[in-house]
């Protein structure tokens, strides 16, 4: 049998997540689609989204009020003689002339500001007779206009490939016209649940068994990092049945097991992975939950997006180190894999509600709860059981994140927290 990874590859967290980061910079997204605007929202851009004309594409009123020269405003009150209107829509060349001294023109949002003017006055700062225009406040230059081509230039670039198109990215290829997008083709990541004990979720358990439930917590991990799921069935701890399953899903793009990757007898993940010419990245990391993490890729001659390798990952059977350690490291794989652009694990930070003791040397994603409104938001650790405690998961809304040199944080301190 190959030999063993040896324990010098149990990383701390800080390295452990770059050395994933850097596997997720050689990956290149395979295939692409054109989809319906609406179908693309979630998914990667695949194609440079530029701007068909000017942003906006005439001078743009900002505010319901009057059009002016910014000039005639230097006393007040000033009066001004109205010479027509324009309504969103409507072309300035309607108008029987260009705005002058002492003239102004009504102008409503979104309508093009007409030559002459360089500055609109709020309708709140005027008192309209007939057609004469009373204005209580004056304007600077520019002010509530915003230029032609202020937003963007015709052919400049509004979005490149790599893009997560979230709301805001649906809206800027609405607004030039994409009415279809090309988008990269999700990656197909293989979920292989591995453990004698485990049943499947239809089964009624002996006494002694327990659910498949990581499967499904990773599927949908799987789903909102921008990957298509495959389902593979339970391997039992047992190297023949465990080996023909890793090969099955060596065939998708990324293949995820959990269990069987701790120190015990029948923790046969590695040894398997071992044998079928597997490179450990990691065979740990120092974090709670999931110390056990492992990080590696097998040689395969089909793996074009990763140039000849496929990536594995052996999760923590534990069901809250599978969901950590999915966020943690596989989730910038999968991003790699679907197209998106790297980004960095960024957390948020607000203060803690109750104190915190620990051991030194793990870096900690405890669950946890953050509640508060408006400025007033803390965040209060769950009562768990430890790793295997799903139901107290399921209550926390984020995870806080405790730094390995830290044994006890005060309540009241600023402490950094991962959403979920
Ligand atoms: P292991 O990592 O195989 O040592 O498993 C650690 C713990 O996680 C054990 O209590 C397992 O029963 C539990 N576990 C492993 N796989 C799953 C799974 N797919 N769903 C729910 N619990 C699991
Ligand atoms: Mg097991």
């Amino acid at each position: 049998m190959a030999p063993q990874p040896d324990s010098l590859s149990v990383l701390s967290f800080e390295e452990a997540r770059r050395v994933v980061e850097d596997q997720a910079r050689g990956i290149t997204a395979h295939g692409t689609e054109a989809v319906d605007l609406l179908s693309a929202a979630g998914r990667v851009l695949a194609e440079p989204v530029v701007a068909d004309r000017d942003i906006p594409p005439f001078p743009r009123s900002t505010r319901d009020g009057y059009a002016v020269r910014s000039g005639d405003m230097s006393r007040l009150p000033a009066t001004m003689e109205l010479i027509g209107e324009i309504r969103a829509g409507e072309s300035p060349d309607l108008l029987p002339a260009s705005v002058g001294p002492s003239t102004a023109v009504s102008i409503m949002t979104g309508a093009p500001v007409p030559a002459g003017a360089d500055a609109v006055v709020m309708v709140e700062y005027t008192t309209r007779r007939g057609q004469r225009v009373e204005f209580t406040r004056g304007v600077v230059s520019g002010e509530n206009i915003v230029p032609r081509g202020a937003e963007a230039r015709q052919g400049g670039l509004l979005a490149d490939r790599g893009v997560r198109l979230n709301d805001a990215a649906i809206a800027l290829a609405a607004s030039v016209g994409k009415s279809r997008l090309d988008v990269y083709k999700r990656p197909r990541i293989a979920v292989l649940t591995t453990g004698d004990e485990i049943v499947n979720v239809e089964a009624t358990p002996g006494p002694t068994q327990i659910r498949n439930s990581n499967s499904y917590s990773l599927a949908t991990q799987i789903l909102a990092a921008g990957g298509e799921p495959v389902l593979l069935p339970i391997a039992p701890d047992e190297t023949k049945k465990l080996r023909q399953l890793i090969e099955l899903g060596l065939q998708s793009d990324l293949l995820l097991l959990t269990g069987g990757v701790s120190m015990g007898r029948y923790d046969l993940v590695e040894p398997v992975l071992a044998e079928l010419g597997g490179e450990f990245f990691f065979t740990g990391a120092k974090i709670q939950p999931g110390r056990p993490v492992v990080f590696g890729r097998v040689p395969c001659g089909t793996a074009s997006a990763s140039r000849g390798h496929k990536y594995f990952f052996g999760l923590p059977g534990n069901p809250v180190s599978t969901m950590v350690t999915f966020e943690l490291f596989v989730r910038p794989l999968i991003e790699a894999l679907a197209g998106m652009s790297p980004r960095k694990l960024v957390f948020s930070h607000t203060r803690l509600a109750s104190e915190i003791r620990v051991k030194t040397g793990l870096t900690r994603f405890l669950p946890a709860i953050l509640s508060g409104e408006f400025e007033n938001s803390q965040v209060q650790p769950v009562a768990w059981q430890g790793s295997g405690d799903i139901a107290a998961t399921a209550r926390a809304n984020c995870y806080v994140v405790v730094p390995p040199d830290r044994e006890l944080i005060a309540a009241g301190e600023w402490i950094a927290v991962m959403m979920r």
